[in-house]
């Protein structure tokens, strides 16, 4: 029976998501490489030597079959990496919908599925975003993204506000940027502190963690930053002592929000 920590990695057969595989895999994790991709996932995973799951963020017959996988290997997650996201052109409903469906809904149900997997004094980190950054947003709705008192449901229920917002096209009158993909990574910052406040009595830390822009298929061919240094920047939140639960950390600093 292995004795290394156990890692799950979502969205992660190309890009930061595969390079964060790596990284945890060289740092002596067994790592479980998940995807919505089935075969480009599997055959990432044999190249690294890890094992595999198809993992599709919004279904949630993939969450729980994910979690009876690993329950019936006996095992427990000592890391989660809600790594999986997209970034879409326009600003419809469809585009705010589908963006924050992935990247906010998508990692919050993969979070609570697989919360009975994780061990107690594990480690669960958001890939979050320069773009998360609250600068954008009315007073009030950057008081209520803060709030100490902020809870999952409140925080569901803003989020919500904002797709009604854009439906009723009053967003930018309430104080709503035009980017459902900024709101989607304000919001993964926020649900890192309120799970950092619930989880604790388990021990579990949460943080939430910003690659910088990355040669990616999202960050495309001119952004400065290699998949690793990205990779690095997420891995070093979720296993550096000096990471604390309920940050947000870059470059292994503390990222401003
Ligand atoms: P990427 O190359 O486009 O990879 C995104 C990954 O997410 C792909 O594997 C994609 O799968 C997966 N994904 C999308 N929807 C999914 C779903 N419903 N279920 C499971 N997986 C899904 O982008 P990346 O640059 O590596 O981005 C990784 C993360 O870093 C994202 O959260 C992104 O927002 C964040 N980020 C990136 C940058 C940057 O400059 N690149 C900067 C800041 C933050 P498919 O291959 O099937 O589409």
């Amino acid at each position: 029976m292995t004795t290394k920590p156990l890692a799950l990695v979502t969205g992660a057969n190309q890009g930061i998501g595969l390079g964060i595989v790596e990284e945890l895999r060289d740092d002596g994790y067994d790592v479980i490489l998940t995807s919505r991709n089935e075969a480009e996932g599997r055959a990432e995973a044999k190249r690294l030597g890890v094992e595999y799951l198809r993992l599709d963020v919004t279904s949630a017959a993939d969450i729980a079959a994910v979690a009876e996988s690993v329950r019936a290997s006996n095992r427990k997650l000592d890391v989660l990496v809600n790594n999986a996201g997209i970034s879409m052109d326009g600003f419809t409903d469809h585009v705010v919908k589908t963006t924050l469906g992935i990247n906010f809904f998508g990692a919050l149900a993969v979070t609570e599925g697989l919360l009975p997997i994780i061990a107690d004094g594990g480690a669960i980190t958001f890939v979050s975003s320069g773009m998360g950054e609250l600068h954008v947003y009315s007073p009030q709705i950057r008081a209520r993204f803060t709030d100490p008192k902020l809870t999952r449901d409140k925080l569901v229920a803003l989020v919500d506000e904002f797709i009604a917002g854009v439906h009723a096209g009053t967003h930018e009158r309430m104080g709503w940027p035009s980017s459902a993909y900024r709101v989607s990574k304000a919001a993964l910052v926020a649900l890192a502190h309120v799970l950092a406040r619930d989880l604790a009595p388990r021990h579990i830390k949460v943080t939430a963690a910003c690659p910088g822009w990355v040669r990616t298929r999202m960050g495309g061919r001119s952004a400065p930053r290699s998949v690793e240094q990205g990779a690095h920047s997420v891995v070093w939140a979720v296993t550096a002592k000096e990471a604390k639960t309920g940050g947000f950390y870059r470059d292994e600093r503390v990222a401003n929000w």
